[in-house]
């Protein structure tokens, strides 16, 4: 579903990713971890070319991302993404924000974009909400409308940065607990987070990056009880 092949990305004079390779099949869960400045951002904002790679190739689905000729709006529908600040538009209600992108960008009819988007809103559990404005609800609530305004499109890819980052400790939890119930249905995803419980309890495959590179690959059993790099072992040991 998603194919680096020897990555590189450079921004000016700064070599940010380096020989990047890493495959990622559908269905699958890969989080990424590292320290911070290591280049998991800019790793995953290339996935739907918010940066643009230097060299290599990388495949989205049936997409050369790194083809100046592929239609990048065409290839985005497929790919949702959360940020850490949920970039909600403080001006429009909940539903809008969610309708917003099915009705402009897909051509869909209002009244289905609103059915869409309530079938989703009650998947992430607040469906009370819809007639709300963001600034009336929690960093929790609004974090699972991005996630609803991601799923309304119907993405093949779910990109996740940071999404808990920001959020008061106690809502935590149900931002995760909708990210898990995606995983379970099976949604390709990639996780940039520092929840190592997360990452321990649903990844299929947990990625280390250090200084714009893939340090070390491995399932999260393997990861967290017997990372084989020393840079990996470094940062557990900061982390847990
Ligand atoms: P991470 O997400 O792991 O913290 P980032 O991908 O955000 O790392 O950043 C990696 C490095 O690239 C950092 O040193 C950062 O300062 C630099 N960087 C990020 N974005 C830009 C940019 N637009 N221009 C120049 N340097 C950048
Ligand atoms: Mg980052």
């Amino acid at each position: 579903m998603i194919s680096f092949q020897q990555v590189e990305k450079h921004y000016g004079d700064f070599h940010v990713l380096k020989g990047i390779n890493l495959q990622i099949k559908q269905g699958e869960v890969v989080v990424v971890v590292g320290p911070s400045g290591s280049g998991k951002s800019t790793m995953l904002r290339c996935i739907n070319r918010l940066e643009a790679i230097t060299s290599g190739e990388l495949i989205v689905g049936d997409y050369k991302v790194h083809d100046k000729k592929t239609d990048i709006n065409e290839m985005r529908r497929d790919i949702g993404m959360v940020f850490q600040h949920f970039n909600l538009y403080p001006h429009k209600k909940v539903i809008d924000n969610i309708t917003l992108a099915p009705i402009k960008v897909r051509g869909m009819a209002k009244k289905e974009a609103e059915e869409i988007a309530m079938y989703y809103l009650e998947k992430v559990g607040i469906q009370d909400k819809a007639q709300s404005f963001p600034s009336q609800l929690s960093g929790g609530q609004q974090q699972r409308v991005a996630i609803a305004r991601g799923l309304a499109m119907k993405p093949k890819i779910m990109l996740f940065d940071e999404p808990t980052s920001a959020l008061d400790p106690e809502m935590v939890g149900e931002v995760l607990d909708v990210m898990k119930t995606l995983a379970h249905e099976g949604m390709t995803m990639v996780v940039v987070t520092h929840e190592m419980g997360f990452a321990r309890e649903v990844a299929d495959r947990v990625v280390f990056m250090d200084k714009g590179q893939i340090v070390e690959e491995a399932p999260p059993g393997e990861f967290f009880s017997n990372p084989r790099e020393e840079r990996a072992r470094l940062f557990l040991n900061r982390v847990l």
